[in-house]
């Protein structure tokens, strides 16, 4: 039997879980991530407590053929460093678009081999295409490879959450979402959502996809302006 207290507890902890659960199915996304999200699930890595005025982008479900290619020259103008959160079967169709990330000293991430929402797909599968990604991963940078993994829509199972936990995955979410995949939104409004919620330590998540683009290409180089001018450097997320 359960005591009051543990009762209220666990009636309290059902309810927060809803909450979560009914924001990301009804309610679109949220731009800056509540800190109840991150409070409930510390073991997920949603911004880094730096305090040097360092902001750490990301871009997810490349690499896309010119569109990454943009993004870099975009970084190198401001000498800036990211996280691309790759696609497997997208690096398995531009190696060299990889090599390219690599070698201009960016991080690349596990982004799954075939975009998998871990809500709609079994414990197992995930894993497995997880695990897949990670050797081609392995495969193309060698040692330079880590195990840095970001869910495709933000979206993990706590059992499959445990499982890459423990098998030394870094599993890394986001405090700002720029919405730049939303097509429904202006530009103005995207770097609105970047600008205004981005501050010391922030992950922000972009899309070096066809979809973001027309958002992107407005966004990214008014954010690397206005954040440089502020004295913020860029970095890739380290190991
Ligand atoms: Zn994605």
């Amino acid at each position: 039997m359960l005591s009051s207290l543990e009762e209220n507890k666990v009636k309290v902890n059902y309810f927060i879980t809803c909450v979560i659960y009914l924001t990301f199915t009804i309610m679109l996304y949220f731009i800056k991530t509540p800190s109840i999200n991150k409070r409930m699930f510390p073991k997920l890595t949603w911004d880094v407590h730096s305090n040097n005025k360092t902001i750490y982008l990301t871009f997810d479900d490349g690499p896309t053929p010119e569109i990454t290619d943009w993004v870099l020259n975009q970084l190198k103008v401001y000498n800036a460093k990211a996280t691309f959160f790759c696609i497997g079967k997208n690096i398995t169709n531009q190696p060299i678009l990889l090599q390219k990330i690599n070698n201009e000293g960016h991080t690349i991430g596990n982004h799954t081999n075939h975009h998998l929402n871990n809500w709609k797909v079994s414990h197992k599968t995930y894993i497995e295409d997880v695990e897949q990604t990670q050797e081609i991963l392995k495969q193309h940078l060698g040692s330079t490879s880590n195990q840095l993994f970001r869910p495709p829509y933000g979206k993990i199972k706590l059992k499959s959450a445990k499982k890459l936990l423990s098998k030394g995955y870094k599993i890394i979410m986001w405090d700002v979402l720029s919405a730049d995949f939303d097509q429904s939104i202006t530009p103005e409004k995207c770097l609105e959502n970047t600008l205004k919620n981005t501050t010391d330590g922030s992950i922000v998540i972009f899309h070096d996809s066809v979809k973001a683009f027309e958002n992107l290409k407005f966004v990214l180089p008014k954010t690397l302006d206005h954040f440089s001018k502020k004295g913020f450097t860029f970095e890739s997320l380290t190991v």
